[in-house]
């Protein structure tokens, strides 16, 4: 049932165009699909099963229960946790094959201990080093006694990785900083492993825009999902999810009129005025207040006043027909010649694309084509 007519419609021939551009344009190293926060509100479950489709070979997701959903939805390829986990959880990790982020000393310590029931021994791991991010992982040097100390208890570290701070700058300086950190430790740490590495670096700005830093693995993220990862825009990506609804209610108002609380609208003169059943609750954010458009019969329609948690309403008076209760409106997405992305939609917001689509909320129905 969707009694509102509100759904997000998930393109996953988008997705895998993307994964496919994606791994020619990072080839020879192969892509990491990053599928946490729910595959960044589009749904890691779905997205996961493409990915392994396509023969995508490892995927990423931030904390342990995102891992845990995809073994239980059948995901069988690797899946490495970026994100912390805390000692009393290792043990699932463990039993499900998820390969977990050793980030320092104390959380070593808490590996060995729990090591006693034996599955950590055919886990694998990766570290990950801090060249500049400064949110997880110790400095290079640092991070060599890290690894020695992984292996000195007969941790199968296959991996190591570091982050980009500032890959979406274009020409940024720091980029050749945390390369040069990373390499550092690289041109020690395979004879410390005295084994070849996982090595990767490049999330989707990286991929796009730092041709130098693709190593084994690229980590993709927005891209995948066909959305930029900075301001210089890739025409080849494919936008996944667009965000649809239909008007609930339409009525004339007055000069003189307000519209919703605070009453921050005004009428200037008699308007047609549209409902649209969705809301904060749905994610749709309340910075979009007198800021926001959305699409009706193929053209722009501005929003009217605050919006609330389950509806707002929008100006449909230049409309050449007029719009009744039922019509589909797009919030991102495509119609007629009209278009709203993810990215404009960010810019009225005063966010970025990343967090439109997470915010998405999960009242929002999901639905797969
Ligand atoms: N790698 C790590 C460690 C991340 O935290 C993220 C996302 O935040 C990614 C990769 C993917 O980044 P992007 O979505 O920019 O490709």
């Amino acid at each position: 049932m969707n009694s509102r007519k509100t759904f997000a419609a998930i393109d996953l021939e988008a997705y895998r165009y993307n994964l496919r551009y994606l791994t020619s344009k990072a080839c020879p190293a192969k892509v990491m699909a990053v599928v946490k926060a729910d595959g960044y509100g589009h749904g890691a479950v779905q997205l996961a099963r493409v990915a392994q489709e396509e023969g995508v070979e490892y995927l990423a997701v931030a904390f342990l229960e995102e891992g845990l959903r995809l073994r239980e939805a059948g995901i069988k390829i690797p899946i490495l946790v970026l994100n912390y986990v805390e000692p009393s959880s290792f043990e699932a990790a463990f039993e499900n094959n998820l390969t977990l982020t050793i980030v320092s000393h104390e959380q070593l310590k808490a590996i060995e201990a729990s090591m006693k029931s034996g599955t950590a021994m055919n886990s694998a791991f990766h570290i990950v080093v801090d060249t500049g991010m400064r949110r997880l992982g110790l400095e290079w040097r640092e991070s060599l006694n890290l690894l020695k100390a992984s292996i000195d208890i007969g941790l199968n570290v296959e991996g190591a990785y570091t982050h980009f701070a500032t890959a979406d700058e274009k020409g940024s300086g720091f980029v050749a900083e945390q390369l040069k950190a990373f390499l550092s430790f690289l041109n020690q740490a395979e004879r410390i492993t005295k084994k070849t590495l996982l090595k990767h670096i490049s999330n989707s700005a990286g991929i796009m825009y730092i041709d130098n830093s693709y190593f084994d693995y690229v980590r993709a993220g927005i891209a995948s999902y066909g959305l930029q990862p900075s301001s210089q825009r890739d025409e080849n990506l494919r936008p996944v999810l667009q965000w649809k609804t239909c008007i609930s209610f339409v009525k004339k108002i007055y000069p003189g009129y307000g519209v919703g609380y605070g009453q921050t609208f005004v009428a200037d003169r008699e308007m047609t005025v549209a409902t649209i059943p969705v809301g904060y609750a749905d994610g749709y954010n309340r910075h979009l207040s007198n800021r926001g458009f959305v699409i009706i019969s193929g053209r722009r329609c501005p929003v009217l006043g605050r919006v609330c948690m389950d509806q707002f309403v929008v100006d449909v008076t230049h409309l050449d027909h007029s719009p009744k209760v039922g019509d589909e409106v797009v919030l991102i997405g495509s119609q007629g010649n009209e278009s709203i992305s993810a990215e404009e939609m960010a810019e009225w917001n005063g966010t970025i694309n990343y967090e439109v689509t997470c915010a998405i909320s999960s009242r929002v129905p999901r639905l797969y084509m």
